[in-house]
């Protein structure tokens, strides 16, 4: 039976995360997914990268896609010819080969450890495990010697993030262990940095170092690592060191500089302002309210009106991924003009004041994020004016990964093919 049909019944260990379809939406909030964007910044990557040996793109599809959708990102990248994806689960992998999705996909976050059955899950899917530990290692093993054929995976060291991978001290008898298994074939050698963002720290230098120590560790057991990968979007941009034969870029993908809050050099900075962000977050006015001096709006009645103010309503709120420590702090646009969200945002909706905005009406498209223009400026020329994870994120006081991951299923994700 196919991936795809044990799916459909439900027999599988799926991730469904069940999302508002596009077809059943009528709420006018949604998340516009421009595939473009994607295709284009999978170029701007490549690029970054070229050289001598360039090294192999393995797209970072974790938690569906950073948001985006799993599915429609890796049919358009492996369309647009990405070597590989990087997932952190295996429930993620497994979706996207119930999507159909062929290429090679690594499962980033292991195996789950000795007690569940994460190996056998991973090679009924022809996903690519990581092992990290000798009970993986020897478990991987047996299920070879079961299927009576050689079965690789990836082992993730711990190069100095104390996260998942095989800490220094264990790599020797890990090694030595592996050496033993013909039955196992190594073919990729992993590692994850810890501050690859910050180009001045001098944590990725040493984790690097230990990642090539641990390399000769394997030549000396004459074991050959296959794919070495460890570089983040940062890494892979900023430090070329860290390529080796392939890179794991994720938020870059997805037209977000990795170097949030982080000072970067000129070419860095070019490279980040060529990406595009590949998705805008918009609602509609679905509520118009005219209010007198002193009339206050919203849970906790945080937010009092200085003089007549027009307030508009959103169907949009925190359960939708509108964070509700924007309240009476951050901005959306409206017919091109910031409007400021007025009190709190509830879990369904929120109040904008729009009292500055000339001309707002029901039924007007509302920008959570990204970019819209507005055609009716004076003098005819459209004007654009946009709100990127990074303004979000330093608001609410948090990174763009987590503010592009939070927008949640409620939120139906409309592709765009420009
Ligand atoms: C998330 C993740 C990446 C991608 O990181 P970005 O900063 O989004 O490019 C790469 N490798 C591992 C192990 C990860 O968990």
């Amino acid at each position: 039976m196919s991936d795809r049909r044990r799916a459909e019944q439900g027999e599988e260990r799926v991730l469904r995360p069940r999302r508002a379809a596009p077809a059943d939406a009528v709420r006018p909030t949604r998340a516009e997914i421009n595939l473009g964007a994607l295709r284009h910044n999978l170029r701007v990557i490549t690029k970054a990268l070229s050289g001598d040996q360039p090294p192999r793109v393995w797209a970072v599809l974790k938690a569906d896609a950073y948001g985006h959708g799993a599915p429609a990102v890796a049919r358009t990248l492996e369309r647009a010819g990405v070597d590989g994806l990087c997932v952190a689960l295996l429930e993620e992998g497994i979706e996207l080969r119930a999507a159909g999705i062929d290429c090679p996909i690594t499962v980033m976050g292991g195996y789950y450890g000795p007690l569940h059955r994460g190996l056998e899950d991973a090679l009924e899917h022809q996903l690519t495990p990581v092992l990290y530990d000798s009970e993986g290692v020897s478990r991987l093993a047996q299920l070879a010697r079961e299927r009576d054929r050689k079965l690789e995976f990836h082992l993730k060291l711990d190069t100095g993030m104390a996260r998942l991978g095989a800490p220094p001290g264990n790599v020797d008898a890990l090694l030595d262990e592996i050496a033993a298994r013909p039955e196992l074939s190594l073919t990729g050698l992993m590692s994850h940095l810890a501050c690859a963002d910050d180009t001045s720290s001098e944590a990725t230098t040493i984790q690097l170092t230990r990642f090539a120590k641990a390399r000769e560790k394997l030549a000396s057991r004459r074991l050959v690592p296959g794919v070495c990968h460890v570089a983040n979007s940062a890494a892979a941009l900023a430090f070329p060191e860290s390529r080796h034969d392939a890179v794991r870029p994720g938020i870059a993908l997805y037209g977000i500089s990795p170097f949030f809050n982080q000072p970067t050099d000129e070419r860095l900075q070019s490279i980040a302002s060529e990406l595009k962000p590949v998705m805008r977050v918009r609602s509609e006015i679905v509520a118009l309210r005219t209010l007198a001096d002193g009339e206050r709006v919203g849970y906790g009645l945080t937010w009092a009106a200085a003089g007549p103010r027009t307030i508009a309503t959103i169907p949009m709120g925190y359960a939708d991924g509108l964070w509700r420590a924007l309240s009476n702090r951050a901005h959306v646009l409206v017919r091109g003009r910031r409007a400021p969200i007025a009190g709190v945002v509830s879990m369904d909706l929120t109040s904008i004041d729009v009292t500055d905005v000339p001309g707002a009406r029901l039924g007007d498209e509302v920008v959570v994020l990204g970019a819209q223009e507005s055609p009716d400026r004076p003098g005819g020329k459209a004007v654009a004016n946009a709100i990127s994870t990074e303004d979000i994120a330093r608001i609410v006081g948090t990174i763009p990964w987590e503010i592009i991951t939070n927008i949640s299923r409620r939120v139906p994700r409309f592709y765009r093919e420009p």
